[in-house]
């Protein structure tokens, strides 16, 4: 036996894979197999689904002083005595099955003590297949017909696949069919073993979804078992050489042709993709679930005889078999599978089924067999370790380096953990008491493995090639085939396997062999046997020549056909092309259109913002325009207002002007007619003198220089206002007053014509006046009273109607004098003027004496002022005498 050479495999770079950080824990499931028999101790209850429960048997619970308790372990699912491998493989292998035909790889394995069920788990038995023969009838059900020829497929010995022509599949088959008289069709073939017929019934077949038609398939199988950390390969040809045998006698013991050469043990490689794979181990294709039955069953009984004549422990070795499915799509006409060799993909599913986990005391072994049994257990025991690190690292974030090469299980599925897969296991348990310590173990291993992860496989990548090819193809060629019926010719398009048959059918050549001279039978058998080949060669060619022809005129026919249809397609591609082209132009002009329509829009937008502009500055200005309007209005009012104040104040001012004057001018006037009055006076004093002076001249009254102008205008008033003749220095001889008793005084009553009638109810009434608009001397010398009646306008705007009363004496010059004596002041308001509030004394209501008396001393007070005021030969404004024009009109 060699020992595999420990070299280490150069670092590669990572294969270009697409990247996936999805991952799944190892999915770990927990089978009970039943007890042997009823009355055993049952320390294993399935209390649920997914849990079950363990119970310390009898006699080790009062052992360990209760350290065994009841534990509850939990998986992903629990299967119970009553789980069928059908129920098994439905919920454990055939999701892995399915992966596996879509290209993803898969790892299945079982693990427990010896006789826990692993194996019956695996393989099954009669009628009781397992999951190994339902995986293999999975795949054939599902890609059944999809499968490529033989040797299409070709495994290269660094874990890749080839793919290999059409011709050159032919002749490596043909090659192969002579060299060894293997039945062509595994179906023809007599079972090996009868004890595993019929693992599967018919009923309980089941078939992947979804699998891809136009990819052609093909399945190999491995077989290898590990023992003792070496690697055989159980389907390996053991060379049987009698000749070399023979040769090789000196050297080496002598082998006859049955004897049992052992095993060489191979070796662990990783290829390009970092896949672990036993270099140089046999992969059978396989054709058929028989067929890869047949392989099964072969290293099976190879295996078994191995650790009959080694004296091997059966339950300390690990059996892996390896199913490998390549896939490749057909190529664009739907016949052959295309030749890409990088269009190939490989997927494996391994079902693994480990050696019993129980320590290595319980066996009883002893020498070597000891030392096998601890190296087999160093295997299970590494991978414990590696899942135990796996673990730490993927939950703590740690980057502790995995010990997967410190054994063949672990080394050789290193891809499994370290890249992606999917990976499962099932928990063998034996509820027996006595597998209970190791079924503990069992299931500490087991809990803790589903807490590692692994990266879920990736999709693999779909070929740029129209789906439905292989159907298109298969339609094609039978139609092909059904013409071929109308016209009469051959239906098999295996032309040459039916030649192949014809030739065998043809009848053997009698011996030529000549021996004696007068063999006179031979030779004329031989004629007559060649003669009846001729003849058959000569309707074989005649009727090849038939069918030829009849081909040649189909093909000719077909060409035809051919030649109308492309016709056709050209005629209708024209058409296309005018159709693509006017859509062409359409799109353009739609292009043209939209790009337009673009613009006004654009346009339009521009426009909306100008009129948006503009309303805007349309508000503004009309709201400018209606506060100027309020302005103008508010000040047009204020003119208004201010116009007729105006002209309230112009007429006021034009009056007082107008009052002024005629005030100014009577002033003057009474001045001017003082000093005349004063000269007069002056002249009459005079003219006495002269007249006293010269007494021969009797005293004539003195003739008064009357200028008849300024005689109309002479106011008595302005005689009496006048001071008296005292500043002449001439002495007056005092008058006596006229005796008059009261009502019979006679009045001169002077009313200048500018004065106005006023409707008042309070009119002096002076009955027997002499009424005067200008007073005359001849008029005072009749009186001896005068009242002047005096209008003016007050302060008030009121019309201010005065009586200045007066006595008339006569003068010492036989003239006439008026002394005034009292005012009386009524007051009239002026229609045209201001409403005032003051109203004249006689409009009040009476108030007796009071009254009459505050207006006396009024009078009074006026008087002493008037008199006053006289003396300074300047005039008051109780003296004016005016009357308004405007008053007069009406
Ligand atoms: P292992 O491979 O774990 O050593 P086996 O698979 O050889 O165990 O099983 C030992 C025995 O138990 C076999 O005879 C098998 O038929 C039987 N057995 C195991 N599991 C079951 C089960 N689930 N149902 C019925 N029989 C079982
Ligand atoms: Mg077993």
């Amino acid at each position: 036996m060699l020992r595999p050479t420990k070299g280490k495999t150069p670092r590669r770079p990572a294969p270009k894979k697409p990247y996936n950080n999805q991952k799944d824990p190892v999915g770990v499931y927990c089978r009970v197999r039943p007890l042997s028999c009823d009355d055993e101790e049952c320390c294993i209850e399935v209390i649920h689904n997914t849990t079950i429960q363990l119970h310390a048997p009898d006699g080790l619970k009062a052992n360990r002083n209760g350290e065994y308790k009841e534990t509850q372990y939990s998986f992903k699912k629990v299967f119970g005595i009553k789980t069928t491998q059908m129920e098994l493989f439905e919920d454990v292998s055939k999701p892995l099955v399915d992966d596996v035909i879509h290209g993803k790889n898969g790892l299945l394995f079982t693990y427990g003590v010896t006789g826990s069920g692993k194996t019956y788990t695996m393989t099954g038995s009669a009628g009781q297949g397992g999951l190994l023969p339902r995986s293999l009838d999975m795949i054939f059900n599902s890609i059944g017909p999809y499968q490529a020829k033989r040797f299409v497929f070709k495994p290269d010995d660094k874990n890749g696949m080839e793919i290999q022509n059409q011709v050159d599949a032919l002749l490596e088959r043909q090659k192969r069919d002579s060299q060894q008289n293997v039945p062509k069709t595994p179906s023809s073939r007599q079972r090996l073993d009868p004890e595993f017929a019929d693992m599967i019934r018919p009923e309980e077949a089941c078939k992947a979804d979804g699998v891809d038609e136009d990819s052609s398939y093909s399945v190999f199988v491995s077989y290898i078992e590990i023992y003792n950390n070496y690697i055989y390969d159980l389907l390996e040809e053991t060379p049987v050489d009698p000749l070399k045998a023979k040769w090789n006698s000196g050297g080496t013991p002598l082998r006859s042709n049955t004897e049992f050469i052992p095993p060489q043990s191979k070796i662990l490689r990783e290829d390009q993709n970092h896949n672990m794979y036993v270099a140089g181990c046999t992969e059978v294709e396989v054709k058929s679930t028989d067929e890869a039955f047949d392989v099964f069953w072969k290293g099976q009984k190879k295996r078994r005889i191995a650790n009959t004549q080694l004296n091997r422990e059966s339950s300390r070795s690990h059996s892996v078999f390896i199913i490998k499915l390549a896939q490749a799509p057909l190529d664009a006409d739907g016949d052959n599978v295309l030749q890409d060799k990088n269009q190939v993909t490989v997927s494996q599913l391994c079902l693994v089924d480990l050696a019993g986990s129980e320590r290595t005391s319980r066996t009883r072994a002893e020498g070597s067999r000891l030392r096998e049994a601890g190296n087999i257990n160093q295997s299970l025991m590494t991978l414990r370790t590696c899942m135990e690190v796996l673990r730490e690292n993927q939950m703590c974030g740690t980057n502790k380096m995995v010990p997967y090469r410190d054994s063949k299980v672990t080394h050789f599925f290193k891809n499994y953990f370290d890249g992606e897969g999917k990976v499962r296991m099932i928990v063998c348990v034996n509820p027996k008491a006595d597998d209970y310590e190791e079924t503990l173990l069992v299931m500490r291993f087991a809990e803790m493995t589903q807490e590692v992860e692994v990266a879920r496989p990736v999709d693999r990548p779909i070929c740029g090639f129209a789906p439905g090819r292989r159907q298109r193809n298969l339609a094609f060629k039978d139609e092909l085939s059904r013409r071929l019926e109308e016209r009469g010719g051959p239906v098999d398009t295996e032309i040459p396997a039916a030649l192949n048959q014809l030739l065998q059918s043809f009848p053997p050549l009698p011996p030529c062999e000549i021996s004696d001279p007068s063999d006179d039978q031979t030779l004329p058998r031989l004629i007559e046997a060649l003669e009846r080949r001729h003849r058959m060669r000569q309707s074989m060619i005649e009727e090849y020549n038939r069918t030829a022809n009849m081909l040649k005129s189909m093909l000719q026919d077909m060409d035809g056909s051919l030649m109308n249809k492309e016709n056709l397609i050209h005629q209708q591609q024209g058409q296309l092309g005018e159709k693509d082209k006017c859509i062409q132009d359409q799109k353009s002009e739609i292009d043209r259109l939209e790009k337009k329509a673009k613009m006004l829009e654009y346009k339009i937008d521009i426009l909306q913002k100008t009129t948006n502009i503009y309303e805007e500055d349309k508000r503004t200005l009309q709201h400018e325009l209606e506060s100027r309007e309020h302005r103008l209005a508010r000040e047009q009012s204020e003119k208004k207002r201010m116009e007729a104040r105006m002209q309230g104040m112009v007429y006021d001012t034009k009056l007082q002007w107008e009052k002024e004057c005629e005030r100014r001018v009577n002033a003057k006037q009474l001045e001017m007619q003082n000093k005349l009055w004063v000269k007069d006076e002056k002249l009459k004093q005079l003219k006495a003198i002269v007249t006293e002076s010269r007494p021969e001249n009797p005293p004539a009254r003195p003739e008064k220089p009357q200028r008849p102008s300024r005689e109309k205008d002479r106011l008595p008033a302005k005689r009496s206002a006048s001071p008296s003749p005292v500043p002449t220095g001439a002495p007056v001889r005092p008058h006596h007053r006229r005796s008059h008793s009261a009502g019979n005084e006679r009045w001169v009553d002077h009313k200048p014509v500018t004065n106005v009638e006023l409707d008042t109810v309070m009119q002096p009434n002076l009955p027997n006046s002499i009424k005067v608009s200008t007073p005359s001397e001849k008029a005072l010398s009749k009186a001896d009273k005068y009242v002047l009646t005096h209008q003016e306008v007050a302060s008030d705007g009121e019309i201010q109607t005065k009586l200045i009363k007066g006595e008339v004496f006569k003068t010492r010059s036989g003239g006439q004098a008026v002394q005034f004596t009292d005012i009386e002041t009524l007051k009239q308001e002026n229609p045209t003027a201001p409403s005032r509030k003051r109203r004249s004394s006689e409009n009040q209501p009476p108030q007796g004496d009071g009254n009459m008396q505050g207006g006396w001393t009024d009078v009074e007070n006026r008087c002493s002022v008037a008199v006053e005021m006289r003396a300074g030969s300047n005039l008051g404004p109780g003296y004016q005498h005016h009357g308004y024009q405007k008053r007069r009109k009406p």
